[in-house]
């Protein structure tokens, strides 16, 4: 069976659960070596164990993204390995907490942005040089509709997914020439531990699975996507165009 990222080397953080997790099987499914980085060994040895049983393969990082240092060895090693970077997920993420702004704890406002933005952003520092060095590198880094509507109580988080996509909207312009292809994703609500937690009194079963909306995120990683600089829309299916100023 041939594969669409047969012979590619991907990574994907949070691949311990959720959505993160999900999609790695999915790279994996289509032929893609893929670096699975979380700190829950159990959970990236069940997804190694699947991954295997189809046939693909993986190699397990269990590591504490807040270790910047760990992010650096990570991108060194990939290099000397394989000498490049074929698709990077930023998917990692905490909801940190939900709650009036002037209660948020300083400390747990520090860890949410480390976690969320500092960290995504030491990841591309890392892996830029691998990215580039791919003849279709592909860079999806997940954001959230709380980063445009930045509802009341929800400032943290919906600040730190805002990072992210300006982050990715600036890196996109820089590698504009380039074949490399950065976009953000906003995946909508998704049946996953960190959408139970934002939202406990809802009923799970009324939202998509991690699979069903990993799915629709895979077109990014292809090599064919020709998109750079914009934020995908799972639940509408289409990428939203951002304004550029000048
Ligand atoms: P989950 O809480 O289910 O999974 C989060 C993943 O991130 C886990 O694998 C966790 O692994 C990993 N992670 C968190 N902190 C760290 C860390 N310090 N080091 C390494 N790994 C870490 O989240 P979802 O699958 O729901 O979310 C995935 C992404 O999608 C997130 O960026 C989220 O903000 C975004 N999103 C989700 C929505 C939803 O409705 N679910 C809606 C909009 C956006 P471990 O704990 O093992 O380290």
């Amino acid at each position: 069976m041939t594969g669409r990222l047969d012979g590619r080397i991907a990574l994907v953080t949070g691949a311990s659960r959720g959505i993160g997790c999900e999609l790695a099987e999915l790279l994996a499914g289509e032929g893609a070596h893929v670096y699975c980085v979380a700190r829950t060994v159990g959970g990236l040895e069940e997804l190694d164990d699947r991954i295997k049983a189809a046939s693909g393969s993986a190699t397990l990082v269990p590591l504490d993204l807040l270790d910047f240092e760990g992010i650096d060895r990570l991108g060194a090693a990939i290099y000397e390995r394989h000498g490049k970077l074929d698709v990077f997920v930023a998917n990692a993420g905490m909801l940190g907490v939900l709650s009036p702004i002037g209660h948020i704890e300083a400390k747990t406002f520090e860890k949410t942005m480390a976690t969320n933005v500092t960290s995504v952003w030491r990841q591309i520092r890392s892996f830029d040089p691998l990215l580039r060095r791919s003849d279709a590198g592909r860079a999806i880094l997940m954001s959230s509709g709380a980063a445009h509507s930045a509802k009341a109580y929800w400032s943290l988080y919906a600040a730190t997914k805002a990072s992210v996509e300006a982050l990715a909207k600036s890196w996109a312009n820089e590698t504009q020439k380039t074949a490399l292809r950065v976009n953000s994703v906003n995946p909508g609500a998704t049946r996953t531990k960190m959408r139970a937690q934002a939202m406990p009194g809802e009923d799970p079963e009324t939202l998509p699975s991690a699979r069903e909306v990993a799915a629709k995120i895979v077109p990014l990683a292809l090599p064919d996507l020709a998109e750079t600089g914009h934020l995908f829309d799972v639940r509408k299916g289409r990428f939203l165009t951002y304004h550029n100023p000048d």
